[in-house]
């Protein structure tokens, strides 16, 4: 392929991958937008294979060994291992930033082909480019822990973090000073692995000093490392495409980050700085037995409380992604709406484990969008609902956000569904959530417990509807 249609290609790609991520920002379009962005990386590998002369036969077969891999993940994972899954990939991104950067390092024709400035600039590319890939890679691997469950959700706060973190901070600016210096003479080697320590290091104990409500953010942020860890690489192989294309996996990484911020009341810095659920596991809330009983309540009188209700607003939450209860959802929302009662959907910016992770499951269902809201637009009109049906949600609807200031989602935005007439909330057991609190909610006089699987009552609901 000629240079000028490879450069071509790269601005399509560019345009399609634009593309992609303004469809993604609305339901309606996703689909579209999913399919610009696979265009797009078709177009953009193609283009890269192009200009590859040497070893095509191994960038082949390792080509179809990743996407063999990444085809049986997409195809195993359950919705409800999802923001893993992503964890995981971004992981992936920093540990592939580390390899390139290395790899680059140790070209032999380095020194050749850069002398002076130039050399400086690019050896400055390439420690940005491990830095931010090494700790994009260990973050990820923490993140993917606390998002499984595999380590505890509790934020761990050494003393004097903030001094360490500005210590390892000092430390990688000596060394970047260090390195340049050495690459030019042909070493450069120790201060470049050293860093790549220290970046490992910051990484696992940046994610592990964040408290298990603040983990969206982490989410999004890490999203928005591995854009920027790309973007770095791509200065460092002189590659535009990469360069613009972790440009915006960066920058839409990084307004994710402040939407998650700005929908839990948070700010950046003090969520990065970490430490928010110190008190979690219920430290200043109180426990079940303090808070009063619970009313239960049964499948056949929640039939009879939704069919005399106007009014109803159903308000998912990660349970429903774990009891897969989304089909159900929808067919009890066809059968309310025909009988002409007005079902709307309340979505909190956090619900579930990652942003939007509950619009994805409505829409699998084929639950319409325009009964779909955001926590902002239907916050306010709780005191006109009759019944509001909690699935499987918990920290998205807990009022001690408002009433606890010790609490470690104190000051998050809650869906206020108290207001309400009646609230009925579906889940197993009298666990918390993923913060570690209990909730009020669930003693309040006018809240009714179905306990039970989600799918398995919601199931036995719509039979007796
Ligand atoms: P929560 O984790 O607060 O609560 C989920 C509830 O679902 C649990 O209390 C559980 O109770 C119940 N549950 C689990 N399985 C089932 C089932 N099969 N049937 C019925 N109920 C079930 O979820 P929310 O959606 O309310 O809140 C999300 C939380 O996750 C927030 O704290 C948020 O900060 C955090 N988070 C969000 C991310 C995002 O990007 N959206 C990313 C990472 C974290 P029980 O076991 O008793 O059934």
């Amino acid at each position: 392929m000629s240079e000028g249609i490879v450069t071509a290609s790269y601005v399509g790609a560019t345009i399609l991958f634009i593309l992609a991520l303004g469809g993604l920002s609305n339901q309606e379009t996703a689909r579209r937008g999913n399919l610009f962005g696979m265009i797009g990386m078709a177009v953009a590998l193609i283009a890269t294979m192009s200009g590859v002369t040497a070893n095509l036969g191994i960038l082949i077969v390792a080509l179809l060994i990743g996407s063999s891999i990444g085809l049986v993940l997409a195809k195993r994972v359950q919705m409800t291992q999802m923001p893993e899954l992503v964890a995981m990939l971004h992981s992936l991104v920093g540990l592939a930033a580390v390899l390139v950067g290395f790899a680059n390092f140790m070209d032999p024709e380095r020194l050749t082909h850069y002398a002076g400035v130039e050399l400086t600039i690019h050896d400055i590319e390439t420690y940005l480019g491990i830095l931010i890939g090494a700790i994009t890679l260990s973050g990820s691997i923490i993140a993917f822990g606390k998002l499984s469950g595999k380590i505890g959700g509790n934020p761990m706060l050494m003393p004097g973090r903030h001094f360490f973190n500005l210590g390892l901070l000092l430390g990688s600016l000596y060394l970047c000073k260090m390195f340049v210096e050495e690459s030019a003479t042909g070493g450069g080697l120790v201060p470049l692995l050293i860093m790549t320590g220290i970046a490992l290091l910051f990484g696992i104990h940046m994610v592990m000093a964040i408290g298990g409500a603040d983990m969206p953010v982490v989410v999004s942020m890490l999203n928005s490392y591995s854009g920027w860890a790309a973007s770095a690489t791509g200065f460092m192989l002189n590659n535009d495409l990469l360069i613009v294309t972790g440009a915006l996996v960066g920058s839409s990484g990084a307004i994710l980050s402040y939407i998650m911020c700005r929908a839990m009341n948070r700010k950046f810095i003090a969520v990065i700085a970490g430490g928010f659920g110190t008190t979690s596991g219920g430290g200043s809330s109180a426990s079940v037995e303090e808070q009063g009983e619970v009313i239960a309540i049964h499948a056949p009188e929640v039939a009879a409380l939704l069919l005399e209700s106007k009014e109803v607003m159903i308000i998912p939450g990660y349970g429903m992604a774990v009891a897969q209860a989304q089909h159900i959802v929808n067919e009890i929302t066809k059968t309310l709406r025909a009988k002409k009662i007005n079902v709307r959907f309340g979505i909190h910016p956090v619900a579930g484990r990652m942003p939007g992770h509950m619009n994805v499951l409505l829409a699998e269902a084929k639950v319409p969008y325009d009964i779909v809201f955001e926590m902002d637009e239907i916050n306010d009109d709780f005191p006109k609902i009759d019944v509001s049906i909690v699935i499987g949600a918990n920290d998205i609807v807990n009022p001690s956000a408002q009433t606890d200031p010790d609490s470690p989602i104190a000051g998050m935005p809650v869906m206020e569904c108290w207001k309400g007439a009646t609230t009925i909330v579906l889940k197993r057991g009298m666990a918390t959530g993923y913060a570690g609190v209990q909730n009020p909610l669930f003693f309040k006089e006018n809240t009714r417990m179905l306990f039970g699987d989600a799918r398995t009552s919601l199931d036995e609901v719509f039979k007796n509807l």
